[in-house]
C-alpha cells in the first residue's frame, strides 16, 4: 500500500541565516551558514523527488497545527512566546536557535503535516508516512525551543493519535543528539515507548544515560542506549538487535514513529558516528518489518536533525528505500572510497559493551 508523504516550501521559510563568528581585533571571519541550514531540506527534496519513489506516493498537504494541538505538549505561554518574538521580527529562542518571521508559519505547519501524515496512516489512506519536516523538534520542551528545534513534532503527533483511539505508541530516536524534549513528554506515561539511540554524552549534557528509564509507574518504558563516537552501520543495527525489537515486541506498539535525524552520518559535522546510505537503510527497513509484525504497518517516519549538505539528502533517500523495500538506483556519493568502506565495516568491542550495557540496566524491566 501507499506511502503517504508531505514536504511543503514552507518550511524553508523558518531561514536560520549565517554564522559570522567575531574575532578579537573586532573584524569578523567570512560567515557561514548555520549548521541547520534550509538548504540541507531543499536538496533532500530535489533528491526524493528525482529518485522515483515518490510517483505513486499520497502527496499530503500540511496544514498549520492550531494551539490547542501544540498545547498536546507545549505550555500557552510558550506557544505566545514563539508567535511573539517571530511576529516583532525574529530572534532567539536559546542560543542556538534562531527565529525570523516565517519561522511560526513554518513551524505550525511542520507540526500540522506530522498530525496530518499520522491521520493518513490511521485512516487507512497511506500504510507508511514520511514527513520532510522543518524545522525539526525533538529537542524542543515544554515551555523553551531548544537545539535548532521549536515544537515537538512528533509528540504532537502521538498525542494526536492517541486521541484518535491509539492506546500504545512506540517512538524511536536515532537522531545523534538525544531526544530530550520526546523523553520529558512521555516520562511518566506508560502508554508510549520512547527509545533513542544517540552518541553517548554528547547534547543536551545529562540526557540519554541508560539509567533514565521513566517515572515510577512507566519504568522502562523510557529507553536509552548511548553508542561511543564512532559507532556505524554495525552497532546501530546490533542495538536494534538485541534492545531495540525485543523490547517493541512485548510492548506491541499500535503505531510506530521514527524521529529520524540523519546526523549520525559519517560525514555529519555536529555527529561523530559513521552510519552510511546501506545503515539508514537497515534500520528503515527493520522499522517497517517492526511495523508489520506489530501494527499492520503503521509507521510514521518525521525528519529531526542531519547537517551534512553534501549526505543528508542521500541517508534520507535510503531511509526511503528502507520504508518501500524499493531501490532507487541513486547511489552512495562515498561510493568507492575507503572511507566508506571503513565506516561500513565499523565495529568494536567498546560499541558492543555500550549496547550490552543498555541491555542488562534494560532486563530489569524487559526479557532481555
Ligand atoms: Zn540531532
Amino acid at each position: 500500500m501507499r506511502l503517504a508523504y508531505c514536504y511543503d516550501e514552507r518550511f524553508l521559510q523558518h531561514d536560520t541565516g549565517l554564522d559570522a563568528h567575531q574575532l578579537p581585533d573586532g573584524s569578523t571571519l567570512e560567515p557561514v551558514e548555520h549548521p541547520s541550514s534550509a538548504r540541507i531540506i531543499r536538496r533532500t527534496a530535489q533528491l526524493l523527488a528525482a529518485s522515483g519513489l515518490l510517483d505513486d506516493a499520497l502527496v499530503v498537504a500540511p496544514r498549520p497545527a492550531t494551539e490547542d494541538e501544540l498545547a498536546a505538549y507545549h505550555t500557552r505561554d510558550y506557544i505566545a512566546h514563539v508567535r511573539r518574538v517571530t511576529s516583532e521580527g525574529g530572534g532567539w529562542l536559546d542560543p542556538e536557535t534562531p527565529v525570523v518571521p516565517g519561522s511560526w508559519e513554518a513551524a505550525v505547519l511542520a507540526a500540522g503535516a506530522a498530525i496530518e501524515l499520522t491521520d493518513a496512516v490511521l485512516d487507512g489512506r497511506a500504510r507508511r508516512a514520511f514527513g520532510l519536516l522543518r524545522p525539526p523538534g525533538h529537542h524542543a520542551m515544554r515551555d523553551r525551543g531548544m537545539g535548532f528545534c521549536v515544537f515537538n513534532n512528533v509528540v504532537i503527533a502521538a498525542r494526536h493519535a492517541q486521541r484518535r483511539g491509539i492506546g500504545r505508541v512506540m517512538v524511536l530516536d536515532w537522531d545523534v543528539h538525544h531526544g530530550n524534549g520526546t523523553q520529558d513528554a512521555f516520562w511518566d506515561d506508560p502508554s508510549v515507548l520512547f527509545v533513542s539511540l544517540h552518541q553517548d554524552n554528547w547534547y543536551p549534557a545529562g540526557w540519554g544515560s541508560v539509567d533514565q528509564v521513566g517515572a515510577p509507574g512507566a519504568e522502562g518504558t523510557t529507553v536509552n542506549i548511548p553508542l561511543p563516537p564512532g559507532t556505524g552501520n554495525r552497532g546501530y543495527a546490533l542495538a536494534l538487535e538485541r534492545v531495540v525489537l525485543p523490547i517493541a515486541r512485548q510492548f506491541r506498539p499500535e503505531l510506530i514513529f521514527v524521529s529520524a535525524g540523519q546526523d549520525a552520518s559519517m560525514e555529519d559535522p555536529l555527529g561523530r558516528m559513521l552510519v552510511t546510505m546501506a545503515g539508514y537503510r537497515a534500520m528503515a527497513e527493520s522499522v517497517r518489518q517492526l511495523a508489520e509484525e506489530l501494527c499492520d504497518g503503521r509507521l510514521v517516519v518525521l525528519m529531526e536533525g542531519g547537517y551534512s549538505l553534501r549526505y543528508v539528502p542521500y541517508c534520507t533517500l535510503a531511509i526511503l528505500e528502507g520504508m518501500t523495500g524499493r531501490i532507487s538506483g541513486i547511489g552512495d556519493p562515498h561510493e568507492g572510497t575507503s572511507e566508506l568502506a571503513q565506516a561500513e565495516r565499523e565495529f568494536r568491542p567498546d560499541q558492543e559493551a555500550a549496547i550490552e550495557a543498555a541491555r542488562c540496566a534494560l532486563a530489569a524491566y524487559w526479557e532481555l
